[in-house]
């Protein structure tokens, strides 16, 4: 799976990449930083700076201004093909990873009626911070489900 930064400009980016399980840096800092970073980890630097692009080799300008478009043009770009579901997600707030954690150690650190309503929950193993699944995480994974289907639809799959 490759690895990206995402620079100042691409907080959203960075988040929704981290649902798709991609290990992804949002990283504030100017341009000579962000390029020794990518370098030193392996990432692809995205960035929306095409005289910051053309000074990497693994780096990528994005033309779009939304989101959406942001991530269909990355995933198209790089021919990635990522499942449309949290399963592998990374924490959106990190970047750290989550693992399981038993609905008994989530009691205390949730709302109350996430405690008695949500029965999975995962951890992010760097900041602490406990995942669940309602309807907000349901939100997001049809946003990821219409892009990925935006996504075979470019390759010419049966509508
Ligand atoms: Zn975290």
């Amino acid at each position: 799976m490759p690895q990206f930064v995402c620079d100042a400009m691409l907080g959203s980016l960075a988040r929704w990449l981290r649902f798709f399980g991609f290990d992804t840096i949002f990283f504030e800092g100017a341009g000579r930083e962000l390029l020794d970073l990518a370098r030193r980890d392996g990432r692809w630097l995205v960035t929306r700076n095409g005289a910051l692009a053309a000074r990497g080799p693994r780096s990528i300008c994005l033309m779009s201004e939304t989101l959406d478009g942001q991530l269909k043009e990355l995933l198209t770009r790089l021919d990635l093909h990522p499942a449309p579901d949290l399963d592998n997600a990374r924490c959106s707030a990190c970047n750290g990873e989550l693992e399981n954690l038993p609905a008994s150690k989530a009691i205390g650190h949730v709302p109350p009626h996430v405690a008695r309503t949500a029965n999975h929950f995962r951890q992010c193993q760097t900041c602490g911070r406990i995942y669940w699944r309602g309807t907000h995480t349901k939100r997001i994974v049809e946003r990821m489900q219409r892009i990925c289907a935006t996504l075979d639809a470019g390759k010419g799959a049966p509508a």
